[in-house]
């Protein structure tokens, strides 16, 4: 695997708020699965380059990516995020507040399915997208991203080569990687979508949903 160290020094240095995130969530016994630092700095960079107004997050762990997304907001932009465990949010709403995005964020704290149903009833719409919930439903939530789609809204989904390279690994069937196959192969294929996926972190897809 190729050695970070250069490229995180130079492009995506933490502050002290998300270099303390790690820590805080071994501290508190959560998983240590936040999205890495240059996965962070790309994500950032494509909601700045996007313009995007309106972030929409699903899994919000310790809110790294949250913080990440939130800081490429303009001064009037808002960034919903949301998380199943009432801790996690908690936690990261902690951090949200130093990072002083309390005004830009909201955590909400629920089941992304119900959530997203929600919202889709209330007739909100996003121009950026970040899907980093449970992979089971990774599929459900592209479809329901893509229905939420502002124009030219982008996508983006973590986890899409899932530990390594293992969806590359046909003759490994474990359920999870059929779906991100799946995922993969809507993403690649689609015809409402023009997308890529960038073997940095766990394997980072993003799309841009076509204005029809
Ligand atoms: N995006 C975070 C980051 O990089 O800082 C990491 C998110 S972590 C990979 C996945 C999160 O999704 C966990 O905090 C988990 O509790 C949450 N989650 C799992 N199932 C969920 C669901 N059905 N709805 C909302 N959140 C869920």
């Amino acid at each position: 695997m190729r050695d970070l160290t250069y490229i995180r020094e130079l492009f995506s240095k933490e502050d002290e708020v998300l270099q303390s995130i790690p820590n805080g969530l071994a501290e508190r016994g959560m998983p240590q699965i936040s999205i890495p630092p240059e996965v962070g700095r790309t994500l950032y960079l494509l909601a700045k380059i996007s313009g995007a107004t309106r972030i929409l997050e699903l899994g919000t762990l310790g809110g790294y990516s949250t913080i990440c997304l939130a800081r490429a907001l303009p001064s009037t932009g808002k960034c919903f995020t949301i998380e199943l465990n009432a801790e996690h949010a908690r936690f990261a709403k902690e951090n949200i507040s130093r990072a002083n995005l309390d005004e830009q964020v909201t955590v909400i704290v629920g089941d992304a399915s119900e959530q997203l149903e929600k919202l889709a009833q209330s007739g909100e719409r996003f121009d950026f997208f970040f899907i980093d919930a449970d992979k089971p439903n990774f599929d459900h939530y592209l479809e329901k991203a893509i229905s939420l789609a502002a124009p030219n809204a982008v996508i983006a989904m973590d986890n899409l080569l899932y530990f390594g390279d293992s969806v590359v690994d046909e003759t490994n069937d474990h359920p999870i990687l059929a779906k991100l196959r799946e995922v993969n192969q809507t993403l690649a294929q689609d015809p409402r979508l023009e997308s890529m996926l960038l073997p940095i972190g766990d394997g980072l897809g993003i799309a841009k949903v076509k204005s029809v």
